[in-house]
């Protein structure tokens, strides 16, 4: 499906509902709580705070707790209120939640890692808590016994971890740039594949379980979306960052991507249009188009006495190009790229406006993001950074 073309500017953007400052540094992770004016925010500074909007409209703690080391991580469970905090020394502490938000009490603790916890997840329907720590071990516990079921190593330490509780699949993205899916059993594992798209570090994942679809998040501004149930194993690549790829987040109802960044920058992508997969860099010695050598072409730059030219690539067909042929740019958000890209002429001039309508909004947070939180129901969205604020933004504007 074609998307439409907008011919007036971007006017609709995410609404700052309210913000919180007190923390004494990095938010790591924060969630919105469903159904009530509130948020759980662990932090650097060692403390697990929830927070509820009182009478004047400011956000003011409920509960404050202070735990052994910094907290790099958390998982909460709305059923349950079952809270998951992983730490810096490598363990991972549970509480309960009551259910008026005033108060925590401890449950479990796991010696889950030798070094800092990087992701927690608690997975109601298995009981089981996942864990991954800069150790490289990817472990799981007994939400109940608190026993230890299993673990695997992983080729570089993971920052994203999504599970999909029909095929008991955890997608596991790591520091290399790789993602490994592996099937989980109760006191094993088997590797099922792995994947590598990404030049830079994995930052974060998000699985859609509807349309079993991955989205991968990397330190190389790029999102790659990984058909995983289409079979076909198709990777689109969505380029509209200009710095790393912090946090993702997916809104079923309206089939939309949220993408943050380390710069602030909220895209919000529509996924229900069909994008086309990016060609295959071709091999040539000369350019394709003008058949000009390129400059490791002795023989022929001899031949033709003309001087060895500079190889480019054109992001639509995938030509070797020299850079007189490809000296245009476009945006081709039908391929993913909402940036201006190299396009050899030809190309330039077969991409039609509908081509060129955009399938992405972009916003400014105006704060450094490292966590990013979608809460559904409301369109809510919180992002937390190093300037120890979190935000929380109405996105009904963009959306719908
Ligand atoms: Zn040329
Ligand atoms: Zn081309």
């Amino acid at each position: 499906m074609a998307a439409e073309i907008q011919p007036k500017p971007q006017t609709r953007t995410p609404v700052l509902l309210g913000q919180i400052e007190a923390s004494q540094d990095v938010v790591n992770t924060a969630v919105i709580i469903p159904k009530e004016d509130g948020v759980i925010s662990v932090s650097e500074d060692r403390t697990v705070r929830v927070w509820l909007k009182r009478d004047g409209g400011q956000y003011w703690p409920s509960v404050h707790h202070t735990m052994p080391a910094p907290c790099s991580c958390m998982s909460f469970n709305p059923e349950t209120r079952r809270l998951s905090v992983g730490m810096d020394s490598g363990e991972v502490s549970e509480f309960i939640v009551s259910e008026d938000y005033n108060k925590m009490t401890p449950a479990l603790t796991y010696p889950a890692h030798q070094g800092r916890v990087t992701v927690v997840l608690f997975v109601l329907e298995m009981e089981w808590v996942l864990s991954t720590g800069q150790d490289r071990n990817f472990t799981w516990h007994c939400s109940e016994s608190g026993q230890r079921l299993a673990s695997y190593r992983t080729t570089s330490w993971v920052s994203g971890l999504q599970f999909d509780v029909e095929t008991r699949h955890a997608f596991v993205g790591d520091q290399s740039g790789q993602v490994t899916i592996l099937k989980l059993d109760q006191d094993s594992c088997s590797l099922v594949t792995t994947f590598r798209g990404h030049t830079g570090g994995v930052t974060a994942l998000c699985w859609d379980p509807v349309q079993r679809v991955l989205f991968s998040g990397s330190s190389d501004h790029s999102i790659i979306m990984w058909d995983i149930g289409g079979g076909k194993g198709t990777a689109i690549e969505l380029q509209g960052h200009s710095e790393k790829v912090q946090g993702l987040c997916y809104a079923p109802q309206t089939r939309q991507l949220i993408s943050c960044s380390s710069d602030g920058g909220i895209v919000v992508w529509n996924m229900d249009v069909t994008r086309q997969e990016t060609p295959e860099w071709l091999d040539s010695d000369s350019c394709q188009r003008c058949e000009q050598p390129f400059f490791w072409n002795f023989k022929q730059m001899w031949d033709s006495k003309r001087i060895g030219l500079r190889q480019h690539h054109c992001r639509k067909c995938g030509q070797a190009v020299c850079g007189k042929c490809s000296s245009r740019r476009s945006t081709i958000p039908i391929m993913g790229f909402e940036f201006e890209v190299r396009v050899c002429d030809s190309c330039h001039d077969s991409i039609t406006d509908e081509d060129r309508a955009p399938t992405a909004t972009f916003h400014d947070s105006k704060h450094s993001i490292v966590h990013v939180h979608f809460e559904p129901t409301r369109s809510w969205l919180l992002t937390s950074g190093p300037d120890r604020v979190i935000k929380l933004w109405d996105m009904t504007p963009v959306v719908s």
